[in-house]
């Protein structure tokens, strides 16, 4: 039977409106909007397409949105002074830094900056420790979203074999702790794996499997164990098509339940930002989850 195709632009308009009941509450209570800061360094084509997703989604949520957009030229130190000043701020609820940066910058020096409290993408080492404890308040959007739609499927990880591809900051790192935070049997895999010719054995062992690599169909549809729940992260971009890192036209016909590329993961993503600009909100005020 062919498996479930996680719908995830439907998940992702649950959430939306659960966040908005949310937003509209601690704005009602306080007053004030929440403020979302996104700090952009020169200008880059792949970031104005997503600066311009999270000013729509922003305006519909009634959180007030600001990009800063900095000189492509500027220094390092003068970056990590603005990122001081909109600490400082009070106005300000959360700061992302736009990614790619210049060269010349670098960004996990930014992500080390804004503070803990104001870091909207999850990513300061600190939020990142707390992973490591089980005690998070945000956490890097893109790991939650993969979390949120395995938990949509009803199947708990708890004990199972998951298998993680790719093992990146934003996403393979976080969310092997995460998952390891429901007790799941955790392995991550990355580019020695492949190397060393064992990723198709990694991958069949997998009844949960998440791939965040960027290459086309790297996994083939014939690897997935039948039955295995298939989150697919990769976008690749060949002229008008997209595709993910899963070969879906064969993976789904042995998964239980896989995200599809374009409309499983990204959405989710999306509005993971949002959740977390409250998330810290709450946090600061005090407010209970
Ligand atoms: P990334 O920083 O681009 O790094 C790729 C990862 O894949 C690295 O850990 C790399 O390992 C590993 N890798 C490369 N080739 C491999 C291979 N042949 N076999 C096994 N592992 C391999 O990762 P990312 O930021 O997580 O992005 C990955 C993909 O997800 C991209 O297509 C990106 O556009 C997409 N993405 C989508 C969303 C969304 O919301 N839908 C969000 C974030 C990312 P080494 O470092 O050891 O080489």
């Amino acid at each position: 039977m062919a498996a479930t195709i996680i719908d995830g632009r439907k998940i992702a308009e649950r959430i939306k409106l659960a966040v908005k009941r949310d937003i509209q509450t601690i704005q009602t209570k306080g007053k004030r909007s929440l403020k979302l800061v996104a700090l952009q360094i020169g200008s880059d084509a792949s970031s104005e397409i997503y600066l311009k997703a999270q000013a729509k989604l922003a305006k519909e949520l009634g959180i007030e949105y600001c990009v800063k957009t900095l000189a492509q030229k500027i220094s390092q130190r003068e970056v990590e002074r603005e990122i001081v000043e909109l600490n400082k701020d009070d106005a300000v609820t959360g700061i992302i830094i736009q990614t790619p940066t210049p060269k010349h910058i670098d960004a996990q020096r930014l992500f080390a900056m804004v503070a803990p409290d104001k870091d909207a993408e999850g990513l300061h080492p600190a939020n990142i420790g707390k992973l490591v404890y089980e005690d998070w308040v945000v956490a890097p959007c893109t790991a939650s979203a993969c979390m949120t739609l395995i938990d949509s499927t009803g199947i708990s990880p708890y004990g199972k074999e998951v298998v993680i591809v790719g093992h990146s900051e934003i996403v393979g790192r976080p969310l092997s702790l995460m998952l390891l935070s429901k007790m799941a049997t955790t392995t991550v895999c990355h580019i020695a794996t492949y190397e060393k010719g064992l990723l198709k054995k990694h991958v069949q062992r997998a009844e949960m499997l998440i791939v965040s690599v960027g290459k086309s169909h790297l996994i083939k549809g014939g690897w997935i164990q039948r039955g295995a729940v298939v989150i697919d992260v990769g976008v690749n971009r060949r002229g008008n098509t997209v595709t993910g890192d899963v070969d879906f036209r064969q993976a789904i016909k042995r998964a239980s339940y896989i995200t599809p590329v374009p409309g499983g993961v990204g959405p989710v993503t999306a509005i993971m930002l949002m959740k977390n600009l409250a998330a810290l909100h709450k946090y600061r005020k005090g407010i209970d989850k």
